[in-house]
């Protein structure tokens, strides 16, 4: 099992007020604008993670920033569908793509549980990437994802001392519908046959009818995030 050290914060966050400022003048803001503001706020130290259920954050900021870095998680246990979408992802928008994978000896989840599994999968590897030269990331969080996810701030400084952006936090589910066929997003095979949030092939379920779209990440387990937001 993969023993990484702690996370060594090294910068300091904006202020509180910077933040708060930022909120509120994002609040009913299109994401492009967000994106844009974090372009040209943060240069090369920004970045953006994926998980490749869609590609809507992806069309979103390189309509902005074509080069932007794209950072997705290969535990080694995603779905088929999921590496096709990547495929597909890739040779649509010629992405700026860094794929991090485990250390050889990363915890499984079936021997070790969920929680050392994704720390050695999924949250040590993003913090090593992270904190490898950036200053600020994008993530597609959105409060409509779940009750856990209603809160989701558009601009904060997250545990690692990094400026963390959402840019599509207040996005609806129908303007994501909107959005996804009017640009043509690539949607990950998955999503038609239920799968309305998208994780790692063992940990993954549809969700029931009227649950909250990622209820079926963890089914049966006190389990809703992997650790990577928190
Ligand atoms: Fe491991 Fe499941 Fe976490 Fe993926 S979601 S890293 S398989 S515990």
């Amino acid at each position: 099992m993969h023993t990484g050290s702690a996370v060594t914060i090294t910068r300091a966050p904006l202020p509180r007020a910077d933040i708060d400022a930022l909120c509120a003048r994002f609040e009913d803001a299109h994401p492009t604008a967000i994106i844009r503001w974090a372009v040209e706020q943060f240069g090369s130290g920004l970045c953006m993670t994926t998980s490749f259920a869609d590609t809507m954050l992806i069309d979103l900021a390189t309509s902005v920033e074509p080069d932007i870095e794209v950072i997705f998680l290969d535990t080694g246990f995603h779905f088929a569908e999921t590496i096709q979408t990547q495929r597909r992802a890739q040779a649509r928008y010629a992405l700026n793509l860094q794929v991090v994978r485990p250390p050889p000896d990363a915890a499984d989840v079936w021997a070790d549980g969920s929680d050392a599994c994704c720390g050695d999968r999924k949250v040590r590897p993003l913090d090593d990437a992270l904190l490898d030269g950036h200053t600020a990331w994008m993530s597609g969080l959105r409060r409509a994802d779940s009750r856990g996810r209603a809160g989701t701030p558009i601009v904060e400084v997250d545990r690692r001392g990094l400026v963390k952006v959402n840019p599509i936090a207040t996005w609806t589910d129908e303007q994501v519908a909107t959005y996804s066929a009017d640009c043509g997003v690539i949607v990950n095979p998955l999503a038609s046959e239920g799968y309305e949030s998208i994780g790692c092939w063992p940990c993954t379920d549809p969700p029931a009818l009227g649950a909250d779209r990622r209820a079926g990440r963890w089914a049966g387990l006190d389990k809703t995030e992997c650790g990577i937001h928190l």
